[in-house]
Formats: structure tokens, sequence, C-alpha cells
């Protein structure tokens, strides 16, 4: 086994648990999201971890829906889920629904009746919160505590064939009144419920609460390590009681930090405002912090799990910089994306002294970091479009780009050099005429002339117009749940910017949904899945900028 320090403490308990042979060695780990909306950057870590414990350790991880609350849950979210843990890479041993569990479960709480630890309260909701006592001050027992046994198995059964309304009866564990722990002063552990379930149908009346169907669930699933987080702490002495009173498999709960994440949102409920009240177009809104968000944004799969890797896992909350995970997903495409010219903000250039006409193709490599991505072919001829912040009518000292009278290299092609500045009446430019040096084509440069400056264009005759839509925070806070007021007090005005007058280079014509770039000194971008070839669309991922890595050097 291995000996590195830096386990964490989950690794830690997994392989002292191996090496006493627990289970006789085996690990079986879940994911248990409620379908009550779609997976988030906090799901990503969970699913890093219970995934990649369950891969390290030569065991099993399931999937498994925790639909036990028919109100909120739907098909359409258990869809999007097996897409995202999909996407993210990992496989899950089975698919598994709480609601298959509904009869073994019923099952379950029949037998706490028969061995008196559990009954029918008829009480009130408010009775019942007057029963529960507080910290430091003990509960009282319900007036229905003490019905027998038959008596109670028949309402149960009453229950479930539908002889009362909703909140008339539940049904309660009989633990102690006076616990310390309030969760163990009887808790509820059914509720009657005329609610149609996606999956169960209308079969169903009666629902088990969360804490009798999750520890059970992970019995049944023979569940050995069952992670989770941190609010839970206090619920596991009743996962515990239920296992022993019942004699079941004895999973056991392990607790580690929920992960937030800085701009970002980190609550299904929340994200559901957000879709419901139109802030954004819907769940997989590039600026969703949901799994389908960050993947039609372009983030690479293999960079949110090198994120959930790097914050690995904790005992106490705290927020991660947004910086890390952008760092990540520059890392990733850095390696995998091809770098392409397009030029967002375009003016015209002519080159004087060029052939009208003439088109010459040259060689572009496609990512120099990746020496398999090859070279494509671009166009080249007497009239081009750069960025109209690359030219400076009057330059300030040390501005490298182009300027009247100063030179620069166009990207993969020739040196020019501006001679005159074109204004329509208003004096806003339109075009620059510019002469090129035959003698400085790149990889055969024979000018002698040395410039500094570097800049992308793209060829007039056939760059191909696109729809660029730029993305900044969501939130104008870090951490927008914790913030004074309501969190959508603190969307910002203006996270998406749509910029129609784009051109970008030919090759990209045929670029497919999700295909990724980096347009060379603009950033990362990304294909929408709403792009067609009559309408290219890009979706900007991440800048090239990398704030985080300059402050962990400072
Ligand atoms: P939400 O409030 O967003 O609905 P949840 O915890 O209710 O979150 P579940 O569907 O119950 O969502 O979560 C499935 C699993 O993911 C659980 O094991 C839960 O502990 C874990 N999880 C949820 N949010 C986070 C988070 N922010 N960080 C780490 N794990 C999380
Ligand atoms: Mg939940």
């Amino acid at each position: 086994m291995s000996e590195d320090k830096s386990l964490n403490f989950l690794e830690e308990i997994i392989e002292s648990d191996i090496a006493a042979g627990v289970n006789n060695g085996r690990v079986h780990t879940r994911f248990p999201p409620e379908p009550n909306g779609y997976l988030h950057i906090g799901h990503a870590s969970s699913i890093c971890l219970n995934f990649g414990l369950a891969k390290k350790y030569n065991g099993l991880c399931n999937l498994r829906f925790d639909d036990t609350n028919p109100s909120t849950e739907e098909t359409e979210y258990v869809e999007s889920i097996k897409a995202d843990v999909k996407w993210l890479g990992f496989e899950w041993a089975n698919e598994l629904y709480a609601s298959d569990y509904f009869e073994q479960l019923y099952l379950f709480a029949v037998q706490l009746i028969d061995k008196g630890l559990a009954y029918i309260d008829d009480s009130t909701p408010d009775e019942m919160a007057a029963q529960k006592g507080d910290i430091g001050k003990p509960g009282v027992e319900s007036f229905y505590r003490n019905r027998g046994i038959e008596e109670n198995k028949q309402l149960f059964a009453d229950m479930r064939a539908g002889k009362y309304p909703d909140g008339a009866k539940v049904l309660r564990a009989k633990i102690d009144m006076e616990h310390p722990n309030l969760l163990l002063r009887d808790p509820i552990i059914y509720r009657i419920k005329h609610a149609h379930h996606h999956r169960t149908g209308d079969q169903w009346c009666i629902y088990p609460m969360y804490d009798f169907a999750h520890g059970q669930s992970d019995s049944i699933e023979q569940i050995t390590h069952s992670i989770c987080t941190l609010e839970f702490i206090h619920h596991r002495p009743l996962y515990d009681w239920f296992i022993e009173q019942l004699n079941i498999f004895p999973s056991h709960q392990y607790e580690f930090a929920r992960r937030s994440v800085s701009y970002m949102i980190t609550s299904k409920r929340k994200l559901l405002q957000l879709v419901n009240e139109n802030h954004v177009s819907g769940w997989d809104d590039p600026r969703m912090p949901t799994i389908s968000g960050m993947r039609r944004r372009g983030y690479p799969a293999a960079a949110v799990r090198q994120f959930c890797d790097m914050i690995g896992v904790a005992k106490r909350e705290n927020l991660v910089d947004i910086g890390v995970l952008e760092f990540c997903v520059r890392e990733q495409l850095n390696k995998t994306a091809h770098r392409v010219m397009a030029v967002l903000n375009p003016v015209k250039i002519i080159l004087t002294n060029y052939e009208a006409g003439r088109t010459e193709n040259l060689v572009a490599d496609n990512n120099t970091e990746d020496e398999s991505s090859g070279t494509r072919s671009i166009s080249f001829s007497r009239e081009l479009y750069i960025e109209r912040d690359d030219f400076m009518e009057e330059p300030p000292k040390k501005f490298f780009r182009l300027a009247p009278r100063l030179s620069v290299r166009l990207k993969h092609a020739y040196i020019i050099t501006c001679n005159e500045v074109i204004k329509d009446a208003d004096g806003n430019i339109t075009e620059l005429h510019c002469n090129y040096n035959p003698d400085s084509k790149s990889g055969n440069d024979t000018s002698g002339i040395h410039v500094k400056g570097v800049i992308h264009w793209v060829n007039a005759a056939d760059a191909v117009p696109a729809q660029v839509r730029m993305y900044n925070r969501l939130f104008t806070v870090d951490d927008p749940a914790n913030a004074e007021g309501d969190f959508k007090e603190h969307i910002a005005p203006n996270s998406m910017e749509i910029n129609n007058a784009a051109l970008v280079e030919k090759s990209l014509l045929n670029a497919t949904s999700g295909e990724q770039f980096q347009f060379m000194r603009k950033g990362y971008f990304c294909v929408d899945r709403e792009s067609s070839s009559v309408q290219l669309i890009f979706n900007q991922t991440v800048g090239l900028k990398d704030t985080f890595a300059k402050e962990m050097k400072k």
C-alpha cells in the first residue's frame, strides 16, 4: 500500500480499512445526487472524489439518484446528471434510484414498528415543533408515542393505502425525546404526500424522509464508504441508529467540507432561480457554474478534474479562488487548442504595393505545444483586417504595433509599414494604407529588418463573419451566496457582451459545436451549440492572462 504522506483523510481511512481487512478490503462508494436541478462545480468535486477513490482502490462507484421527494424531481434532471458524469469521464458501476427501494424502505419501517421503535403521530407540525425542545432543553413526548404496535401497523398501512390527506399523520422513530442531538428526538421518517413521482408515478402517497432513505440505500447497495458533505455530520448518529436497529449492512458515513468557488453559486435551488427568472438563458448558459454551463463555455473536462484534484478535500469550508479553476482551464487548452486568427474589432488595411488579385497561401502551425497538431494553410492578399486597437495614430513610446511610419509583423506573413490613414467625414479611421516588405516572409525572412511587434490579421477576401460572446463574472461580489441581501442583488449588469463585428479566418467555417480554439492574442474560445455555417457563434472561454499564476509567483 502507498506510503504517500500526502494522502487525504479519506484515503487514510480507506487504506487503514483495507489494511485491517474491513469488508474484505472492498471499496464501494456512490455519488447520490437529488435530481432537482443541474449539477454544479461543487458536485463536480464530489463526483471526482467518489469516482476517483473507487478507481484508486480498485473499487466501484454507484450513481444513485436520491429521488425521495416527488415534488421537485424531474426526468430532465436525471438525464442531465448522467450526461455530466459521463462528460467528466467517469463510469458508474450501477445506475440506481432510491425510489427503487420504496418497498424495501416501507418494510424497514414496518420492522421498526414491530420492534416498538416507531409510531404514528397525529400531532400537527406546530405541536411537533413544540415537543422538540431545544439545545439544552429536553423535548416532551408526543401524546401518540405509546400507541400499540398493532394499531401503528394498521395506521401505517392505511397511510400507504391513501386513507389520509397530506400532513394528517406521520411515522416517527421512537428514540429519545431528551437526546442531546435534536435529530434523534423522535425524527419523522415517513410523511403523506399525494404527489406524482417521476418514476413511481402514483404508486405511493407516502414517502420516506431523507434520513430514513439515505443510510438504508447505502446499506442495500453495500456501500463501504459513504461520503457526504459536513452539514450531515449531526445526521450520522441517526444513520448508524437505523442500521443498527434494522441489523443491516454497516455502511459508514464520512463527511468533508462543501466546496465553494468565488463568483460562483453552488446551490441548485439558487441556480434554479437564475434560470426561472431569466437572469441567464438556461442551465447551460456559459456563465453558469453548472457542469453543463462550463462545458458549453469550453472548459475541458480534464481541467475540471484537475481543479477538483488540486483543491482536494478539506474538513473546513473555504472559498476557492475562481482563478485556480481558470488556471486549470488555460493549462489544458494550452496543450490542445489550435491557434487561429480572429479579429474581434476590425479595421481594414490595404497593402498598396501588393498586386491586386494575387493570393498567397501561407503555412501556419496549429499548435506549437503539440507537434502532432500539424499545420494549415491561410490565405493572404492585398486587403486584410487587423484589430482596431493594434493601430494608434499617435502612439506612446514603446508602442510596438502599427502606427504611421511604424512597422509591425503580420503573424505567419510579412512586415508591413503604415503610410497613410484614411478617415471618413466624422474623423473615424476607415482604412490604413500600408506597404509590405516582400523579403520579410515568415520562415524565409531576408529583409534584415527587426520589428518587435507581431499582430494577427485575417484576409478580407475570405474572412468569415462571426458572433463572439464575451463573458464577465456573473456576480459583482466574490461570495454572492453570503453577501448582504439577496444573492440576486449582486448579479453583474454586463456579464455578457455580444460582438457581431468579428471576422475569423476561413478555416473556422466548418468548426463544429464544442470545438476549442485559441484566438491568438485574444484568449480561448469555443464554438457554441447554437452555431451554424450560416451564423458562426463563439463563446469566450477564458482570457490568456493568468492572474492566478502571477499571484503564486509573488
Ligand atoms: P444543492 O444545495 O446544490 O442542491 P445538495 O447537496 O442538496 O446541493 P445533492 O444532489 O444532494 O445536492 O448532492 C449530491 C452530492 O453532492 C452529495 O453527496 C453532496 O454532499 C455533494 N455536494 C453537493 N454540493 C457540494 C459542494 N458544494 N461541494 C462538494 N460536494 C457537494
Ligand atoms: Mg440535497
